[in-house]
């Protein structure tokens, strides 16, 4: 059945949503722990489930949340966890989102468009650092730009050199029409990114006032008018802060059953970030989140949706990211968003449109994960070099078959970044890792693990099974 896009969704139950927040006791911990077997069985949790989760309060059982979190995440995933790299095309805007620096009418950036020159020079040192994911970001797109777009997603993904390539390129380029989904599906886009940020009509149309984006139903609706124009993945989003935290959570479980309903295949990806000051920016963002909260919110979301890739942003505090991959996230935007705008960035007078903090190089994100966290980085992008996408990927990640692929997938992407890409103490750490890992795993893994790290130690690449 198509959706108005003048009217909420049939799906927003928002009654049943206020009903089942109307719980205000914690939950009893036999009831906690029986909701937390059944996230461990990866089925999705319902409205009350997720409530009592919210409403845990004993630090014992939150530590309880955050760690069935992680085993869930790892049941799921493994340890791995996917990296890319936000590439900015532009800062216009024609909406006048309070929270954004690229909102129309904020004076205190300059306005840019990079030109396809310019755009292969940004991806080339995105590139060069070793990564092989981007997701190319615009401000609200209007439809005569979607040729450029399109040409963007062909210059990208040809861009290539002894060492590597870029090998997916995600985007956000908010709500498009029909045609220009249909057109970025011909150019083998990958996942589609739409955010609502926040789900209370009443919060969001305060923080998003003018513009195309002030439209809250016609925002709702993008994520399945990307699906029914063929889009393959989409993945949703919440800036933290912006809305109430519960009814937020609550309301983006059912846009992710609703989808899961319609299309069968559910959301790829759910990207959590916490609204940050931005220069010329004054609003204060009326739910702002702590540290804590915020990582229960990770917690609860792995727990509700057991298979959505969880991402998350290297532009929270280090140690809060680290957690954050602990607690359930399962990817992380990293690395330099401001490094493609360097000229603007250093030019006298003129004010760097991105917030300090994202000029994170990948060496020292990925020594991060090693000498901190732990975790495998991973620059695999087997599923869509596949073609498992849409359903079929959901359907692996879901039933727990996706894990077997990641381990080995992912040693080998890392392996190949060691080689040609990390400093020379990042290589040692992340050999050393590897190692680790490969003890741990089962003989079926470790054996296609190894089979895979000595294709690439051989000079192969983009090696997988
Ligand atoms: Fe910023 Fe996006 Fe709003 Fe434009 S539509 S002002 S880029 S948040
Ligand atoms: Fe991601 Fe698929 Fe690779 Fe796993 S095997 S890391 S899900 S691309």
């Amino acid at each position: 059945m198509t959706e108005s896009k003048d009217a909420v969704p049939k799906w927003l139950d928002s009654n049943a949503i206020e009903i089942a927040m109307s719980r205000e006791r914690p939950p009893e911990r036999s009831v906690l722990e029986d909701i937390l077997a059944k996230s461990l069985s990866l089925e999705c949790l319902g409205l009350d489930e997720i409530v009592a989760l919210l409403r845990v309060r004993d630090k014992e059982d939150k530590d309880l949340v955050l760690s069935t979190a992680n085993k869930v995440k790892q049941k799921v995933y493994g340890d791995r966890i996917v990296l890319t790299a936000p590439l900015h095309a532009d800062n216009h805007c024609a909406s006048g989102c309070r929270y954004c620096a690229y909102r129309s009418g904020n004076g205190e950036i300059k306005r840019k468009r990079l030109d396809m020159a310019e755009l292969r020079e940004a991806g080339k040192k995105l590139m060069l650092q070793g990564h092989k994911r981007l997701v190319l970001v615009s401000g609200q797109t209007v439809a005569e730009d979607i040729d450029y777009f399109a040409e963007a997603i062909n210059v990208l993904s040809r861009l290539f050199d002894a060492t590597g390539e870029i090998r997916r390129i995600n985007i956000n380029l908010g709500a498009l029409a029909p045609e220009a989904y249909a057109k970025l599906k011909s150019v083998d886009a990958g996942t589609v990114n739409i955010y609502q940020e926040t789900y209370s009509k009443r919060y969001y149309e305060l923080a998003h006032p003018s513009g195309p984006k002030s439209d809250y139903c016609a925002r709702i609706s993008a994520p399945r008018a990307a699906l029914e124009a063929g889009v393959e993945d989409v993945g949703l989003g919440l800036a933290l802060g912006l809305g109430p935290r519960d009814y937020d959570l609550l309301a983006l479980s059912l846009h992710i059953a609703h989808l899961s309903r319609e299309f069968g295949i559910g959301v790829r990806t759910v990207n959590l970030h916490r609204v940050r000051p931005a220069p010329g920016c004054d609003y204060t963002p009326p739910f702002a989140m702590n540290d804590e909260d915020f990582l229960m919110s990770v917690a609860i979301l792995r727990l509700a949706v057991p298979y959505t890739g969880i991402l998350l942003t290297t532009r929270e505090p280090a140690g809060l990211w680290r957690q954050g991959c602990d607690a359930g996230g399962s990817q992380l935007l990293t690395g330099s968003v401001a490094n493609p705008y360097e000229s603007w960035a250093d030019a006298p007078d003129e004010k760097a449109p991105f917030p300090i903090g994202e000029e994170t190089h990948l060496d020292e994100v990925v020594r991060f994960l090693l000498e901190e966290a732990k975790h495998l980085p991973s620059f695999c992008v087997a599923c869509p070099r596949l073609g498992r996408n849409g359903q079929e990927f959901i359907n692996m990640a879901s039933q727990g078959d996706i894990r077997s692929q990641c381990g080995p997938n992912s040693l080998a992407s890392f392996m190949e970044f060691l080689m040609n890409y990390a400093t020379p103490y990042t290589r040692k750490l992340g050999e050393a890792l590897i190692n680790e890992k490969l003890e741990r795993m089962n003989e079926h893994e470790r054996g296609a693990s190894e089979r895979l790290l000595q294709k690439v130690r051989s000079g192969r690449m983009d090696e997988f099974i």
